[in-house]
């Protein structure tokens, strides 16, 4: 019995009940009107009326109150159910379908009709980076905003929230290559306008993969899953959107494989540092140099950093490898300087993992004391992603510079947030991201680069360019107030050894009384 037919049954028996006393109180009322009963029973006859009449309109409340309990049951079971259900299909924080009610959907439209249909899977660049950084509620609040700014663009599609940082779209009409590519530009252009949160102007990136139904999939999970393949293409091209060919399938195989690999890199002394100088134009005596970490596969060969670091992010081993890195870097710096009998200063890369994971500067404490490295020869480098949380990140720059290490923030200029909390963080030396050297030569990016160097003088920072190529660019650097330049021009990073040999070769002809016999000497250290 459901509680409808629980009300039913209550109203009917209070009906028989009410229906009983008043064919009573009908047949009393006859027998007075008839006098066919004395005074004294028509007196207890009424009294049985009235209680039974009391009694009746008791019961009739204790029932109403029993028909609105069982009703009231019966909304909360509607709506725990109702809630079991959107928690089942629907995300939780842009309350759009999920990855579940995707999946049906999608099984659901393939199996009622089998023309051609596209899947767009669109993924927020940098999510997980985001909210190391900010945290949950504010990277919550961006993917909401993300989301609400995709749903308005379509909103009668199949779209919904497939994981964290992805978003699906079902495209049935309209599908074909040159459609789909207009409206992939659409939607990049359309998250190019920045994001507000809290004092920040967030520039978010997405990339978008293409699959279709039927020729690359037939089944929606891998409908699903190819386009994510087509995704991680995606991220690696310039129009940030990629549609999913057959060769991509080996490529995914192979990243996980790569993966697997990097968790023996360590112990495998797979790992191994090269060294790029930066070469100071206002001073003609220290020598300066970036570690840059690579990996030597036993099979596949060199693998750029751009390829593992992701990875290695990604897995958690950027704690380890970090890890090596610094030891590594301290220690070949130290050798360095017993060699050459002069400070040398090494920057090292840091990851934002690393950085926030626990007993960071008890690690680089304890490096520098093993290695005997002086703490000022040691510069470490974060990036603009890692600066968006302020309040997490000021209290650990502090204790890093109370060691007396220097901090540079690398690639400046990528474009993560404004430049106002600068003066907020204790950071020495700001480094314009190669892209801006690249284009100096374009008249109009010149002048950004002044204001760059010009803001960096103001926070009183020093300014390294990199990726400088050509001479032009330098001549253009020496004449600004940069303070060093770092890039193919001056040296390509070299290894360890031939760096040391180097400086074993010209150790003794040492003179650097001018800046061009100072630019040769750091040219012969690092030479190839
Ligand atoms: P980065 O820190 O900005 O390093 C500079 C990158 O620019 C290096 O690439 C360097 O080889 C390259 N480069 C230097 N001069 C020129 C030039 O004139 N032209 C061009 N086109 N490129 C130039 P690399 O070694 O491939 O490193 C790429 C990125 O990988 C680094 O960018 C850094 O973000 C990351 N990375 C490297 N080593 C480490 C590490 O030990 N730890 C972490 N977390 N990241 C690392
Ligand atoms: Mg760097
Ligand atoms: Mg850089």
């Amino acid at each position: 019995m459901n509680v409808n037919d629980s009300v039913f049954f209550l109203y009917k028996n209070n009906f028989v009940y009410l229906i009983t006393n008043v064919i009573i109180i009908t047949l009393t009322s006859f027998l007075i009107f008839l006098n066919e009963i004395t005074s004294v029973y028509g007196i207890i006859l009424s009294l049985i009326i009235i209680t039974q009449l009391y009694l009746a309109a008791r019961i009739k409340s204790v029932y109403d109150g029993a028909v609105k309990s069982l009703q009231d049951t019966e909304q909360k079971l509607n709506e725990s159910e109702k809630e079991k259900h959107f928690m089942a299909y629907y995300d939780e924080i842009t309350k759009l379908p999920n990855e579940r009610y995707l999946l049906e959907k999608i099984k659901e439209n393939l199996a009622d009709d089998t023309s051609r249909k596209a899947v767009l899977v669109i993924k927020i660049d940098r999510l997980t980076t985001i909210k190391t950084s900010l945290g949950s509620y504010y990277t919550n609040h961006i993917v909401q905003m993300i989301a609400d700014r995709l749903h308005m663009f379509f909103p009668t599609y199949l779209f919904g929230r497939l994981r964290e940082d992805q978003f699906l779209i079902l495209i049935e009409n309209h599908n074909d290559e040159a459609a789909i590519q207009k409206l992939c530009k659409q939607i990049i252009e359309m998250m190019e306008k920045p994001f507000c949160i809290q004092h920040f102007s967030l520039n978010i990136t997405v990339n978008i993969g293409i699959a279709y139904y039927p020729e690359d999939a037939q089944t929606e999970e891998n409908i699903i899953k190819y386009a994510q393949f087509a995704l991680y293409e995606a991220s690696k091209s310039p129009e940030q959107f990629t549609f999913y060919k057959p060769s991509m399938l080996s490529v995914r195989e192979e990243q996980l494989l790569l993966e697997n690999d990097l968790y023996k890199a360590i112990n495998n002394n797979e790992l191994f540092l090269q060294y790029q100088p930066q070469l100071k134009l206002k001073s003609k005596h220290s020598i300066a140099m970036e570690a840059l970490v690579r990996w030597k596969h036993p099979e596949k060969g060199l693998i750029p950093p751009s390829e593992f670091i992701p990875i290695a992010e990604e897995s958690g081993l950027i704690v380890p490898i970090g890890k090596w890195v610094l030891e590594t870097a301290c220690r070949q710096t130290k050798e360095l300087q017993e060699v050459i009998q002069q400070p040398v200063t090494v920057a090292v890369n840091l990851s934002l993992r690393q950085l926030f994971h626990e007993n960071f500067v008890q690690v680089v404490k304890m490096i520098l004391h093993d290695t005997k490295l002086p703490p000022e020869c040691l510069q470490l480098e974060i990036t603009e992603s890692m600066t968006m949380n302020t309040n997490f990140l000021t209290p650990i720059l502090y204790e890093l510079k109370e060691i007396g290490v220097t901090i540079a923030l690398d690639d400046f200029g990528k474009g993560y947030s404004s430049l106002s909390f600068l003066k907020d963080l204790p950071i020495d030396c700001l480094k314009i991201d190669r892209e801006f050297v690249k284009n100096m030569n374009e008249e109009n990016h010149k002048p950004l680069v002044d204001l760059i160097i010009s803001m960096a003088k103001h926070f009183k920072l020093n300014v390294v360019a990199e990726g400088v190529e050509t001479m032009e660019q330098f001549n253009y650097l020496v004449n600004s107030e940069c303070d060093a330049v770092q890039g193919y021009l001056i040296s390509k990073p070299n290894s360890f050894d031939k760096i040391v040999e180097n400086c074993k070769s010209i150790q003794k002809e040492f003179c650097c009384s001018t800046q061009s016999a100072y630019y040769g000497y750091i040219k012969q250290i690092f030479s190839n």
